[in-house]
């Protein structure tokens, strides 16, 4: 054993991260954070953000470049070792020619403590599919063998990147209440999605990432209520766009004809403001405030930094945040230049 007491360690840590690829690609961009024992977690982001990188270093199959990753106490060579966390890759396929039944019952072989064939099978819907050859099945079918495949050590760790991709919704719907009796469990997941919706239903907590970097580590509610973005349309005869940019909270108008479109961190701050400029407001509507609302504006907010950057060198860093307070991680660097969409931070500070 490596350390003291690994039971009482976090189910995974990840300090200050460097991963680089051929010297060139920075895929993990200095990333920190910890994911105590038994949280379900989501990492979420857009393609190219780095979450494979992360969960292929967490599961051994990446070494970083620089940065230190512990799981349940140990390296992840170690857990790898002692049959302590499972995963399912994005790369990889299933043996062809093996049945269902014989695969599983290889996979238990590895593993001094393993979960019985009933379980397992049980575990991830597959009590009807044992006998089938695993070539003969549907994507969705594959993808519960390998789940199955993930569980057969009963890991306290299980790593799933991009589980549900190229599943159909009611395959997606069955796959999440497996995980979610795993969790129940005490299995602590980590699970990578570009699933806003996945990750707003299956997970307590969700770390954003972009470009490599942590954007945002809170609970979906906390990272919905950190950006509060809405969209407000409605119609007004001739529009002033600048004397609405100036209404408390508004980000952006966009105006064509009498139709305005105004984006606001803080919609009930603009609307008192909107009636009380007098003028006609007809066909109000409000929508927005959503995940997708969130990542996106967290994402955008990074591209401008991304630019920004490139000028006046590292414009930011992004710190894993107490977790009191572990949604106001937006430092206020944006591009000065950049009026028409002056940062969240700023405009909700
Ligand atoms: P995600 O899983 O979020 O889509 P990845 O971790 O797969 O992101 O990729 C992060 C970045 O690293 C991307 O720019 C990707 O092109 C690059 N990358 C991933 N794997 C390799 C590799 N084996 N060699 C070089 N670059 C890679
Ligand atoms: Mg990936």
């Amino acid at each position: 054993m490596k350390t003291a007491n690994p039971d009482a360690s976090p189910a995974v840590v990840f300090r200050d991260v460097v991963k680089v690829y051929n010297g060139r690609v920075t895929a993990l961009d200095h990333v920190s954070f910890e994911i105590p024992r038994g949280a379900t977690v989501a990492l979420l982001g857009p393609n190219g953000a780095g979450k494979s990188t992360a969960i292929d270093t967490m599961l051994g199959l990446r070494t970083p470049t620089s940065g230190l990753v512990r799981v349940l106490g140990m390296t992840p060579a170690h857990a790898v070792a002692a049959g302590k966390i499972g995963g399912m890759v994005q790369t990889g396929g299933l043996p062809e020619g093996a049945k269902v039944s014989e695969l599983i019952s290889l996979f238990r072989q590895l593993y001094r403590d393993r979960r019985s064939q009933a379980e397992l099978l049980a575990l991830a819907g597959l009590t009807g599919l044992a006998d089938r050859r695993v070539d003969q099945l549907s994507g969705g079918q594959s993808q519960r063998v390998r789940f199955a495949l993930a569980l057969a050590g009963r890991p306290d760790l299980l790593f799933l990147d991009e589980p549900t991709a190229a599943l159909d919704v009611e395959a997606r719907r069955e796959f999440w209440a497996s995980v979610r009796a795993i969790a129940a469990q005490g299995t602590t997941v980590l699970f990578a999605t570009h699933y806003l919706d996945e990750a707003d239903a299956n997970a307590s907590r969700v770390i954003v990432v972009s470009h490599g970097r942590v954007l945002a580590d809170g609970t979906p509610a906390q990272i919905k209520a950190y950006t509060s973005v809405r969209t407000i349309r409605f119609s007004t005869p001739a529009p002033d766009t600048s004397v609405l940019l100036g209404l408390p909270g508004v980000s952006d108008v966009l105006a064509d004809g009498d139709a305005v479109t105004v984006r606001s961190g803080d919609a009930d701050a603009t609307l008192p403001a909107l009636y009380a400029l007098g003028q006609p407001v007809r066909g109000l509507d409000v929508g927005g405030g959503g995940l997708e609302e969130a990542l996106l504006a967290l994402t955008s907010d990074d591209d401008s930094s991304a630019r920004a950057s490139d000028l006046s060198g590292p414009a930011r860093s992004f710190r894993p945040s107490p977790p009191s307070r572990p949604s106001h991680l937006f430092s206020e660097a944006s591009d000065p230049s950049e009026t028409s969409r002056p940062s969240l931070t700023t405009k909700a500070g």
